[in-house]
């Protein structure tokens, strides 16, 4: 039998503000537990929440890029559940109205066999929410801990249609989402630190079947390799139940990377049972068509029309533009390194050897010891014949140990490139004088030897 995969991810981005989403408490990563909780963290009783503006912003910003709806009206919901790191007993989230609906992404797919592709999908919304506290084990012995700091992070939950078909669409998917969260600035993305999780809803079905298969949904993915290894396992796990004549039953899954291997949490339980109900702390979101466009007038340029312009401005080839426009970071590190000169140039020096030299020396672009300025100077140092293409290549390695200006690398130890040409015509002419053999060779027909003349001419005037 044939199976088709069928994937539906939902996305948990942290949001990049300063404060919670409903109160003033910073949102900051890894201090003591419990310092960065207030009142409404707590629950204490009486406590209201109060919207932050930097999250519906940021909210509005992600609909925009992505072409989906922004709501004029969306609505805040109750989501009734117990757990130890919930003090309030809900969770505050939105539920019928989000804030945004519809949009799509298109993403390159790498498969393990077969050549790469572009895919576009559909998502299906993008709801604002509050994430929930942590339970800690270890800090207090024999005892576990509730740490509140998490509590009321705010979360732009991203969902999309079921259209991935595939663990690498699915992770092809999952990096261009980062790529354009980070891109837009509305999260720093750390994976580490918890920013972006994703859970992955998985079902198969036989090939040429157009119902769905029952999916389960495996929570809480915070890398792209565990993205990736947890569905391939859960699709081998639910072809096997069914080829053994079992059925797939609905349930919450977790994936452990030790084990490599998805179990059952719980079994699926329905919207119905959460008790969805407006919010009554909090009113309507009520967004104005102006308030909408102000912040599209704000937005950067995107990663497509940034490729466009690169290709269509500054000679790139599409693949270029493709592999610069992976990440802002690159993108603005190119644009600086390029601005005033050959950009094709400066893209080829920054796809072979500068990328190159991060790679070896495992470092990000931000921490390059190259920076654009002094690329862009290495490669005006080429265009105007001061060095040679492969004097440029011993200089770029000396920037790369020093971050020192390439003009001054270039001063300080001479290698500027001989343009006068009576200077080198007299080294010619002493390596014509010294090799009356090879001379006669070339003239009796051995022109290969042309080579050999030049390496000559090279070593003698250095
Ligand atoms: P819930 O919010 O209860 O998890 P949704 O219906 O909103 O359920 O769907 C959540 C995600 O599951 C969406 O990304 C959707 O595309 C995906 N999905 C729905 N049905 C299937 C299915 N049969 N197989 C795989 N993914 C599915
Ligand atoms: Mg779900």
């Amino acid at each position: 039998m044939q199976w088709e995969v069928v994937i539906g991810l939902e996305t948990h981005v942290q949001l990049s503000t300063q404060s919670k989403i409903f109160s003033g408490a910073p949102c900051h990563f890894g201090d003591a537990p419990n310092v960065h909780a207030c009142y409404v963290d707590l629950a204490l009783p009486g406590a209201l929440p109060v919207l932050n503006h930097g999250a519906v912003e940021r909210a509005i910003r992600f609909g925009l890029a992505i072409g989906a709806k922004v709501a004029n009206h969306s609505v805040f919901d109750r989501k009734n559940y117990f757990y130890p790191d919930l003090p309030k007993g809900y969770q505050i989230s939105q539920f019928e109205l989000p804030i945004v609906l519809g949009g799509q992404l298109t993403f390159p797919v790498e498969p393990k066999t077969g050549e790469p592709y572009m895919k576009t999908i559909n998502l299906t919304r993008a709801h604002l929410e509050e994430d929930a506290g942590k339970s800690v084990h270890g800090i207090v012995s024999g005892h576990s801990g509730i740490d509140l700091n998490r509590a009321g992070t705010p979360l732009l939950e991203i969902v999309t249609e079921p259209e991935l078909r595939s663990a690498e669409e699915a992770v092809g998917y999952a990096r261009a989402l980062h790529a354009l969260v980070v891109w837009l600035g509305i999260s720093k993305g750390n994976m580490q630190e918890g920013n972006f999780r994703c859970d992955a809803n998985v079902s198969v079905r036989p090939k040429g079947e157009t119902k769905f298969g029952t999916r389960c949904e495996i929570k809480n993915l915070n890398s792209f390799r565990f993205l990736e290894e947890a569905i391939n396992y859960e699709v081998q796990r639910q072809i096997e139940v069914i080829e053994d004549g079992g059925k797939i039953v609905q349930a919450t899954r977790l994936y452990d990377p030790d084990k490599g291997e998805t179990r059952q949490m719980r079994t699926k339980e329905d919207s119905m049972d959460y008790r969805y109900f407006p919010e009554p702390d909090l009113p309507p979101l009520v967004l104005s068509d102006e308030f909408i466009n102000k912040i599209k007038d704000e937005i950067i340029e995107l990663p497509d029309a940034k490729k466009s312009r690169f290709i269509s401005q500054l000679g790139l080839t599409p693949y270029d533009a493709m592999v610069i426009c992976e990440n802002k970071e690159t993108a603005d590190f190119f644009e600086k390194a390029a601005n005033g000169r050959d950009a094709k140039k400066v893209a080829n020096w920054l796809m072979g050897d500068f990328f190159a030299m991060l790679k070896r020396k495992n470092l990000d672009i931000a921490n390059s010891p190259v920076s654009a300025e002094n690329l862009g100077k290495l490669v005006d140092l080429i265009c105007k014949d001061v060095i040679s293409g492969k004097i440029a290549k011993d200089v770029f390695e000396i920037m790369a140990e020093t971050s020192e200006d390439p003009e001054i690398i270039v001063e300080k130890r001479g290698l500027k490139q001989v343009t006068d040409t009576s200077a080198i015509e007299a080294v010619i002419d002493a390596v014509l004088a010294a090799n009356p053999d090879n001379v006669a060779s070339y003239r009796g027909g051995k022109t290969a030897l042309i080579g050999w003349f030049v390496g000559q001419v090279m070593k003698r005037s250095q």
